[in-house]
Formats: structure tokens, C-alpha cells, sequence
């Protein structure tokens, strides 16, 4: 099967940005399955489903309407029901459901299929958190990258100011350190690097800098 290279790490660490370079310069698919939790999110919010509802959280998963569409600029346009839903997926509001639909395993179970079914030639880059232990555990290469929390918290402001929300650092920093705290400590999948994982710090190095290092250790 087409050659996948998983790149998982915390929100803000600049993996959403890194795969992308990576999937443009290598002409391979992108997953960013983040995606699929805010889009679990956002239909459980859309249509007030309550998360003690199991069920009802796992089928929103299973049965999301989405469509990714590539730009030109390397990202992706997000479909919801033939809606474009990209700003209001990177609501604190959505990071927030998203962080908790994720905890559920079946939640996990209902988007894993339509995960590798993104697994196509020529290749895959699967941006996420786990890519590399989880659902592509046989990737050729697997990276986690890492920023710390209060780097992220900027980063992810810049993104909101882009999309014309207004958002708030500390309350940024905060929300980042509790859902940090939750994905790392959850029963399932919880955020730690894969087996083998080559392991780059962003904080204080640019982009460029992360992707280079990330072509040398795949060799490219
Ligand atoms: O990466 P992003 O911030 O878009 O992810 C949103 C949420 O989805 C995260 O808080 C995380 O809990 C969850 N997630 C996950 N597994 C993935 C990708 C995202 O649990 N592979």
C-alpha cells in the first residue's frame, strides 16, 4: 500500500501547517484528521446532541457529510453538509467539543475507516495525534513535533486574527493547557510520540527549519 508519513503532536505545534508543506513538495494526500473531531464537534453542536449520548456522538462521526477540498495555497477547503465550515471549525468553542468527542472510543472507532481510506497513491501525510500509533501504525515515517504552550497560544491567535475572530492569548494559553493535559492522560490514544518517532521541537526554530530537518531524517 502507498507509503504514509504521520506527523502527530499537540494543536499549535505546527503540524497542520508542516504537513502541508510536506504533502504539497511530495505531491502526496493530506489528512488532517483533527478535522474529523471538529467536524464531529461542530454536528454535535449544529444539531445539540447530548455527549452523554454515546450513540448519538458515535453516529454523528460516522455518518459527517464532508468533503476536502485541496487549493492551490496547500490548504484545504472543508465541506459540512456542502457547507464551508472552515471558520467555524477553529472556534474555541469547537476545540473544546472536539477535545471531548475524542476521549470517546467509539467516537474513535466511527472515524478510523474513513481515516485510512485517505491512504492512497502516491502517498499520505496524516497530520494528527495518532497517526503514527494508532491508525497508520506501519507508517514509513513518523514524526511528532512539539512547541511549547505558550508558543502555541501565540500561533493560534495569529490563525483566528487571520480568520477574523477575535480571540484572546490567555484564554487561548489556558484552553491549550487543559486540553493538552486531557489528550495526553485519556485512556485512548493518548498524545505521546510513536515508537521510532523522530521527535523536532518548533519552538524557536522557523518552519523551513522543521521541514528540512524532517526531509533529512525521511531522506528526501
Ligand atoms: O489538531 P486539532 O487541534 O485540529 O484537533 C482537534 C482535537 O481533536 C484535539 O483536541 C484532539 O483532542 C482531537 N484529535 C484526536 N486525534 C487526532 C486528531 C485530533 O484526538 N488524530
Amino acid at each position: 500500500s502507498a507509503p504514509v508519513i504521520t506527523v502527530d503532536g499537540p494543536s499549535g505545534s505546527g503540524k497542520g501547517t508542516i504537513s502541508q508543506i510536506l504533502a504539497t513538495k511530495l505531491g502526496y494526500h493530506l489528512l488532517d484528521s483533527g478535522a474529523l473531531y471538529r467536524l464531529t464537534a461542530l454536528s454535535v453542536l449544529k444539531n445539540d446532541i447530548d455527549t452523554n449520548d454515546i450513540e448519538a456522538v458515535a453516529k454523528a462521526a460516522l455518518e459527517l457529510d464532508v468533503v476536502f477540498e485541496p487549493q492551490i495555497d496547500g490548504e484545504q477547503k472543508v465541506l459540512l453538509n456542502g457547507q464551508d465550515v472552515g471558520v467555524e471549525l477553529r472556534l474555541d468553542e469547537t476545540s473544546e467539543m472536539a477535545s471531548k468527542v475524542a476521549a470517546i472510543p467509539e467516537v474513535r472507532d466511527a472515524l478510523l475507516i474513513r481515516q485510512k481510506k485517505f491512504r492512497q497513491s502516491p502517498g499520505l501525510v496524516a497530520d494528527g495525534r495518532d497517526m503514527g500509533t494508532v491508525v497508520f501504525p506501519d507508517a514509513k515515517h513518523k514524526v511528532f513535533l512539539t512547541a511549547s504552550p505558550e508558543v502555541r497560544a501565540e500561533r493560534r491567535h495569529k490563525q483566528l486574527i487571520e480568520k477574523g475572530v477575535d480571540a484572546n492569548i490567555s484564554h487561548l494559553l489556558k484552553g491549550i493547557i487543559e486540553r493538552d493535559e486531557r489528550d495526553r492522560t485519556r485512556t485512548v490514544a493518548p498524545l505521546v510520540p510513536a515508537e521510532g518517532a523522530f521527535v523536532v521541537d518548533s519552538s524557536t526554530i522557523s518552519i523551513d527549519e522543521v521541514v528540512q530537518q524532517i526531509f533529512d531524517f525521511i531522506g528526501f
